[in-house]
């Protein structure tokens, strides 16, 4: 049986100080109820990451980054490889967030070479897809979802894909308070487990973990990922409250 996994994205919010006590209470509030069966992962802002190593050290708890380079060292101004991520500790990182393709032009084949860096370094990747709404009232859905995974992820080997974790985040549920319903995320997680199962067999189909992402809250986290091929949710907004967040993942249970 699949784990499910709740792994919170903070994006750019929350400064040293505030980061570590939110990480502090999720581990406190999870410990404290000792509730959840599910992998929780929270991915912070770079500046995070070697300090929430130390707060999470006695605790089942992973974290990750939201995002990293194509590129292993050099002259790259500003950014950050996925050895030094992994030097922090971390396990985790998310490539392909919709934020990242929009606002930073961020293509399938820069995912594709994102991902190949961060399975070279160690690192599990989170990879996003998913369609905006003009193209989920076109019917386009399926077809965009297709050519975002066929192009960022389908390139890797076998045992490359153990490393990978796919989270649907239809771009239209994504911090507007729309969530897909239950059959919506069953109808594409469904679609994604039948595209791994042509390309690798069935056996990696049955055991990559496919998440849900796009305004998943406590009130409708159990239903969602109650539903066969969903495997936990990629919570943005809510998991900047400890309750919330531990509440959604306990509902993975
Ligand atoms: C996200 O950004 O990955 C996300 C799912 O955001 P939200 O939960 O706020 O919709």
């Amino acid at each position: 049986m699949r784990k499910k996994i709740v792994a919170g994205n903070w994006k750019m919010n929350m400064d040293l100080e505030e980061g570590l006590k939110l990480a502090q209470s999720v581990k406190d509030q999870l410990k404290g109820k000792g509730k959840t069966k599910a992998e929780v992962v929270l991915c912070s802002p770079y500046i995070h990451l070697s300090s929430l190593n130390a707060v999470l050290k006695d605790s089942d708890i992973m974290f990750g980054a939201q995002n990293c380079s194509s590129e292993p060292s050099g002259a790259f101004t500003g950014e950050i490889s996925c050895s030094m991520i992994r030097s922090t500790g971390a396990a985790y990182v998310i490539i392909g967030h919709s934020e990242r393709r929009s606002y930073y032009k961020e293509d399938d084949q820069l995912l594709n070479k994102k991902v190949a860096a961060a399975i070279s370094k160690g690192l599990k990747v989170i990879f996003c897809c998913g369609e905006v709404l003009k193209e989920r009232e076109s019917g386009k859905y399926f077809e965009v979802v297709k050519k975002q995974l066929e192009t960022g992820l389908f390139t890797f080997s076998e045992n490359e894909l153990k490393n990978i974790v796919i989270a649907y985040e239809p771009v239209w549920a994504i911090g507007t308070g729309l969530t897909a319903t239950p059959e919506q995320a069953q109808e594409m997680h469904k679609y994604i487990r039948d595209l791994l199962s042509s390309k690798y067999g069935k056996e990696v189909a049955e055991s990559t973990p496919i998440l849900y992402g796009g305004s998943c809250k406590a009130s409708n986290a159990g239903e969602l990922f109650s539903m066969p091929d969903v495997d936990g949710g990629l919570i943005g907004g809510a998991s900047l409250k400890s309750d919330e967040f531990c509440a959604i993942a306990e509902a993975a249970n």
